[in-house]
Parts: structure tokens; C-alpha cells; sequence
């Protein structure tokens, strides 16, 4: 006899009691179409020379498909890497009072581009301008997707069919692609490099102006740094030939904090504050870098050029939504009260933790790991490590941080693999890095209200072998 003949049909494991839960909560025709590819896997397998599994084998299998398939792609992780802003895990995480902001604007309609006042229509970006323009010290403001956008709406609106002149120390590649010289193209403006990698003078700038050049512009290098016999042009003094020449000196900050993080011990960054205090006409800058808010770019500057960037049809198709403004807003907000920014923006508090306090929740923490790891060869101690803030900060700007390494004993270093993927496989999964044959989980992005989570993961952690 054909043993497929003996398989269950998609209608008798649709109505088993087993799979009522699952149904109830994800629908019928989620279960039915698992069902359906887990009876032709086993129909293949058996053909194949498998076994015929019972039906409470394929029942199990049916729950473990449905719930795979269920579980959200964007799922929330424990940033372990040691990279605050981590620009494959999201970058900033938001403040409370963000995610109140945005979930609020989601659940309900808000004056996204209504004048409560008036009655009247209004304009996105009113949500965030005055803000933006308290906390830099500049006219206008704008808002778009990110600071891609913002650089390339920028040179867009400005420079079409006119050149930029750019010092080349400063023509970077920034992760993911964004590159100066081709955003530069793709916006249509004609890139005018000046001067050598690592020095160049005014004259440089100078002697390259001509009736088509349209701007001076500056690229902030955050992500690299050449040392020894350099030199760069200040601020100033670029802003200063630009408008002899009635042009716009711009500038990329990149980063952009609104304050000086030097004053919580990290390196100092320029701020907005200081672009436009030198003299930049326009300065762009993220929303989700050292800023601690949600993916934006933002433009700030001369009223005139924000008004003609504003004009720009394709300002359109690079606008925030209301879920982004909501977060910006809040976040923004938060800046009006310097002196407990680094309690209240989450991407500051843990870029300013101290060592001691990730040192002390890794005690707490070292005896539940220990208790999860004590059946395999591997040992598991406290480290001091060092953290970076990432998002294309100085690497060589390190935080002193502190974690956990775990080590194979003897030569077994599979094993660290295999405890990489089951922290990974948790619900919340926990992402390290493995470093110089160590398995490295560095606290200082562990939330103080995450933190009985993250022992309770580890108490269900399922090794393979
Ligand atoms: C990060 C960065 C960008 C790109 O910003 P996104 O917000 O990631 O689009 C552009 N320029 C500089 C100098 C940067 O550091």
C-alpha cells in the first residue's frame, strides 16, 4: 500500500483541536496554507524514502511553520555589538516621550499641514522649524527623509548645471553607498575638486571660482581622519570668500548634535550652532545619528535658500510623514533642557554611561549566563571592552565599556558559533560579536528596563548541538 495514502487531509488538521489557538489568532487560511506545504514537504520526503510521521508529528511541524511565518521581520533586538548607533539595527533608539509622540499621530488623524490657529491649511514642516531654528540659531528650516535627501535636494535645488567646489580631503564614501561625487552627479551638479587629500588652502577655493560655480561646500569627514602634515580651510574664512563672491558656503555636518558632547567626556563633534555662527548658509544634518531621533534630514539656514529648496518638486517626493515629524518634535523638544539631555535622549544616555554602571549589570547579569552555559566546554567572564558610538563617528573614538566574553575551553571553537545562533534564534534576539576567538556582548546599550528580559532569555536559551 502507498503509505502517502495514510496522510491526513488539509481539512482533518484544520479542524484538529490542536491548531484551534493558532487559527483564532493569525486566521484559517494562514493555518490552511501551512498545512498544505507541510503535507507536500512530507509527501516529497516520503518519496524520497522518509518515513510517514504521525499526525501529531505534522501537527507540531504546522504550529512551528504558522508561528515562523507569523513572527514580525522588524523585530526588536538587544544591541550587544558594542556600536550604539548601529545603522543595521535602526540607529538611534527613541525616547519615551517620542514613541508616545508617534504612536499618538499614528492612532489618531493630527495637524500634520492644518493651522489649528487659523483654521487654515498649513505646511509640514511648521511641526518642527521653530525648534530647529531655537536649537541651531538659524532662519529657516526644513525637513526631509534623510541627510542623503537633504545633501541631494540641496544640490539639486542650487547647483543643477553648476559646479561645487569641494576640497578633496572630503569627497568620503559614508556606509551604505552615499558617496559626495555621486550624489553630487545624480543631483546634476558638476563636482570641482581643489586642492590634495590632505592639505588644502583658500587659494584653492579661490582660484577654482568662476561665473558657474554655484557654492563652496564642506563635507564634515566624521567617519575618517589623516594625521600629520594636513590642513583644512576654517569655516569661516570659506563663508568669507563665498559671499565676496555672492555664493552660498554649505555645509554637511553629517552627525550634527545640538550640543557639545565634549561636555559629557565624548569627542567633540561641530554643531549646527557653529556652522551657522561661522557663516555657513545651509547646514544638513541626520535625525538619527548623534541627534537621538528618528530617520530625517535636516536643513537649516538663510531664509531665502530654505524657501527656494522648499519650492523644489522634488522636496515632495523625499518628504517625512507624520510618524517622523511626531518623533522629531518630541525629541527636539527634549534639547530646550540641556541639562538632563543625557538621562532623557536614549542614544546620549547610552553614549554617556558611565563604565562603572555597565560594569555593575554585568556582575548582576554574570551568574544567570553562567547558569545557561554551564553544561558546554566554554568559559564566560566579565571584560572591560571598548564601545563605539558608530553611524560613521570616529572609529577610533572608543567608549570604556564592559560585557561579558565567553571562550571555547581546548580547541572546541564551534562551540561559540552555535551559542552566536542561539542567541540570535531568541524571541528577542541577542546580537554580540565574535572577536579574536571570543564571543563578545558588550552591556552598555542594555536598557536598565530591559534587563530582566534579557536574563530571562537567557534562561530559555536552546543550544544546538
Ligand atoms: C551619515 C552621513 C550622511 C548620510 O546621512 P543619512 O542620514 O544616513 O542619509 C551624509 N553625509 C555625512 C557627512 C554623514 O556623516
Amino acid at each position: 500500500m502507498n503509505p502517502l495514502s495514510q496522510l491526513p487531509s488539509v481539512d482533518r488538521l484544520l479542524s484538529s483541536a490542536a491548531l484551534a489557538s493558532l487559527s483564532d489568532v493569525h486566521g484559517r487560511a494562514v493555518v490552511a496554507d501551512t498545512i498544505r506545504d507541510v503535507l507536500a514537504a512530507t509527501r516529497t520526503a516520503v518519496k524520497d524514502g522518509g518515513t510517514l510521521p504521525n499526525e501529531s508529528a505534522l501537527l507540531e511541524k504546522v504550529g512551528a511553520g504558522v508561528t515562523a511565518k507569523m513572527r514580525p521581520k522588524l523585530r526588536p533586538v538587544f544591541n550587544l555589538t558594542g556600536t550604539v548607533l548601529h545603522t543595521n539595527l535602526g540607529r538611534a533608539p527613541l525616547p519615551e516621550e517620542a514613541v508616545q509622540a508617534l504612536v499618538a499621530a499614528a492612532r489618531s488623524p493630527c495637524a500634520l499641514e492644518y493651522d489649528i490657529e487659523s483654521g487654515g491649511r498649513g505646511d509640514r514642516d511648521n511641526v518642527v522649524d521653530e525648534l530647529l531654528c531655537e536649537l541651531t540659531g538659524a532662519e529657516a528650516a526644513t525637513v526631509v527623509n534623510n541627510n542623503a535627501a537633504a545633501v541631494f535636494l540641496l544640490l539639486n535645488t542650487l547647483a543643477q548645471k553648476k559646479q561645487v567646489i569641494v576640497s578633496r580631503g572630503e569627497l568620503i564614501e559614508i556606509g551604505g553607498a552615499f558617496r559626495v561625487p555621486d550624489i553630487m552627479s545624480r543631483a546634476g551638479a558638476k563636482l570641482v575638486e581643489v586642492g590634495t587629500t590632505n592639505r588644502t588652502h583658500l587659494k584653492d577655493f579661490a582660484e577654482s571660482i568662476n561665473p558657474r560655480t554655484a557654492m563652496l561646500m564642506k563635507v564634515h569627514a566624521s567617519n575618517y581622519a589623516i594625521h600629520g602634515f594636513t590642513h583644512a580651510v576654517p569655516e569661516a574664512e570659506l563663508a568669507a570668500l563665498a559671499h565676496q563672491h555672492d555664493l552660498p558656503f554649505v555645509i554637511d555636518l553629517g552627525s550634527g548634535t545640538l550640543v557639545d558632547l565634549a561636555a559629557y567626556g565624548l569627542p567633540h563633534e561641530p554643531t549646527p550652532r557653529e556652522a551657522i555662527a561661522a557663516g555657513a548658509d545651509l547646514v544638513t544634518f541626520s535625525g538619527d545619528k548623534l541627534l537621538g531621533g528618528p530617520q530625517a534630514g535636516l536643513l537649516v539656514g538663510r531664509k531665502d535658500l530654505i524657501a527656494k529648496i522648499k519650492k523644489n518638486p522634488l522636496k515632495r517626493a523625499l518628504r517625512v510623514g507624520k510618524l517622523t515629524l511626531a518623533a522629531l518634535e518630541a525629541v527636539l523638544a527634549l534639547y530646550r533642557d540641556p541639562d538632563r539631555l543625557h538621562l532623557r535622549v536614549t542614544a546620549v544616555r547610552q553614549l554617556t554611561r558611565p563604565e562603572t554602571d555597565i560594569a555593575a549589570q554585568a556582575a548582576r547579569l554574570l551568574p544567570a549566563l553562567r547558569t545557561t552555559l554551564a553544561a558546554l566546554p566554554v568559559t564566560a567572564e566579565i571584560v572591560a571592552l571598548k564601545s563605539q558610538i558608530g553611524s560613521g563617528s570616529l572609529p577610533v573614538n572608543r567608549l570604556p565599556s564592559a560585557g561579558f566574553a565567553i571562550r571555547p575551553q581546548g580547541r572546541k571553537s564551534g562551540v561559540l558559533n552555535r551559542i552566536e545562533a542561539a542567541l540570535r534564534a531568541l524571541p528577542k534576539p541577542v546580537i554580540g560579536r565574535i572577536e579574536d576567538g571570543a564571543l563578545l556582548l558588550d552591556l552598555r546599550c542594555l536598557q536598565p528596563q530591559e534587563e530582566g528580559e534579557f536574563a530571562a532569555s537567557l534562561a530559555v536559551l536552546d543550544i544546538r548541538a
